[in-house]
């Protein structure tokens, strides 16, 4: 079983040293599962992320305008269901998580949720969702330049933002404000098919939306996490308030704590759900020999390099370090101390089946570290991050065009590179600052450095000697087919 979470930080989770109750269920089966203290996405967003964790191969492997997995591609669903297993997808209504981008390859049933009645009618949500049509009025876009012309612009943003937040319609549910189908509704899908499944092997992968934006966690998690009911209207405003593009960080930090409160009761409503769903695993007696994968997409920012969301301009800890337990039967009294060598998701899928005995494909990048992870051994491999700059929106293919941002990250150091001319690099020492507020080339980072470099190179060689022609153009002649079919 895997099960991403969408946006979910590692260090917003109790078993990776967090000090609000985010994760009480995923914390005991924490201390029965292997622990990696240095998961690292191999891309972010979302879909630079997935095809590594479900293909072990690099979001870019293909070419930077081909998006999702390939027709065709050896996934960890089709390779499991050429095993003999039943496989379902159920995702929360993310939408690069459909049959357009080919993540229903290998699954049985695979149900994206993108049917989600959307019942908001504000614009928030950050930069995976696309933008809609703006508020303004004409009137209101001359008020706007008359206080420009006459330098106060930002009290006519501040006046307007005011305004809009009165003038909208009350709400007396939290849940009337969910962009997506929260962890609950998932579950009982997810459930309803595990019963169909009856005596068959299963492989069941959930995603789940809870912790992405716009913040609007179910009223119990929030209840359970802070003591208090969630104010449907508070949180209205908070998540509108951070979606401010008129604001720099320090107007936005004087909201940053409540807004994280929402951010943190979606992943306790996604810790709560996942307990549920064990909980009937562990009742139907399939919980004995079940594999269990937790992990997620990337993280999330809160102003920590003045940034929000989780848009590909940055590859700081927040967005590329991410939670992975790995919970095998038979290893609950066993399961290690994991090393801190950082773990790339491309080795994830690899590293499952064998866990299960399968065979992985020979297309895969990755390679199994489950040696490793039963003798507490360290490996070397570096973890490679790649996006490209400032896609936020990649339906428009054009944006997918944009330069690799390319990151190389060991145990110690990280390596961040956009690949333009004249572009700079920055070089951080995780070890002497952690936080990633300064980067220098001196000392011990100037051999790091070279190894980095050295590593970024052999990988962009690679990727251009190693791409699958056919793979890649089954995707753009399925990329093709949605634009002319619309
Ligand atoms: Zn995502």
């Amino acid at each position: 079983m895997l099960i991403t979470v969408d946006c979910l930080r590692a260090d917003h989770c109790g078993f990776y040293g967090y000090s609000h109750p985010t994760t009480p269920f995923l914390d005991s089966l924490a201390s029965e599962s292997f622990v990696v203290p240095q998961a690292i996405v191999a891309g972010a967003p979302t879909y630079y992320s997935l095809p590594s964790i479900l293909a072990s191969r690099m979001p870019l492997a293909l070419g930077r305008d081909v998006l999702g997995v390939a027709p065709g591609e050896s996934t960890l669903a089709t390779v499991l269901r050429e095993s003999g297993y039943a496989t379902g997808a159920f995702s929360a209504g993310n939408p690069y998580i459909s049959p357009r981008f080919g993540y229903h390859e290998g699954f049985d049933v695979f149900r994206d949720f993108l049917d989600f009645e959307v019942r908001a009618t504000q614009n928030t949500g950050g930069p995976e969702t696309p933008p809609g049509p703006s508020v303004r009025g004409k009137l209101n876009r001359a008020i706007r330049s008359f206080a420009g012309g006459i330098g106060l612009n930002r009290l006519y943003n501040e006046l307007y933002f005011q305004y809009c937040m009165k003038i909208v319609p009350a709400v007396s549910s939290v849940d009337a404000l969910r962009r997506f189908p929260a962890a609950g509704m998932v579950v009982d899908e997810a459930q309803s098919w595990l019963a169909s499944v009856e005596e068959r092997p299963f492989f069941l992968w959930l995603h789940l939306m809870d912790p992405h934006a716009p913040y609007y966690p179910p009223n119990e998690a929030f209840r359970e996490l802070t003591g208090r009911d969630i104010e449907p209207g508070r949180a209205r405003y908070l998540n509108e308030y951070w979606n401010r593009s008129d604001l720099i960080p320090s107007g936005l930090r004087k909201k940053r704590d409540e807004v994280i409160e929402l951010y943190d009761a979606g992943i306790r409503s996604a810790d709560r759900q996942i307990a549920r769903l064990v909980q009937s695993l562990r009742q139907s007696h399939l919980w004995e020999d079940c594999v269990l994968a937790l992990t997620a997409d990337h993280g999330e920012e809160f102003l920590d390099h003045g940034g929000r969301y989780h848009p590909p301009v940055r590859l700081t800890e927040e967005i590329v370090r991410v939670p992975l337990l790995i919970r095998v039967p038979g290893f609950e009294d066993r399961a290690v101390k994991v090393p801190p060598s950082p773990m790339s998701h491309l080795h994830l899928a690899p590293t499952l089946l064998e866990i299960m005995g399968v065979q992985a494909p020979s297309a895969f990048q990755g390679r199994s570290l489950w040696t490793n992870l039963q003798r507490g051994q360290a490996w070397d491999d570096p973890a490679i991050i790649e996006c490209a700059y400032g896609c936020t929106n990649p339906f428009r293919t054009e944006n997918r065009s944009a330069p690799r941002l390319l990151g190389v990250r060991d145990t110690h150091f990280k390596l961040v590179m956009r690949m333009e001319p004249g572009a700079t690099e920055e070089l951080y020492d995780l070890d002497a600052d952690p936080a990633e507020t300064h980067s220098g080339v001196a000392g011990p980072a100037l051999e790091a450095r070279k190894r980095l470099l050295q590593t970024a190179r052999e990988h962009l060689g690679r990727t251009v000697a190693g791409r699958d022609g056919m793979a890649r153009l089954r995707a753009r002649l399925r990329e093709l087919r949605c634009e002319i079919l619309g």
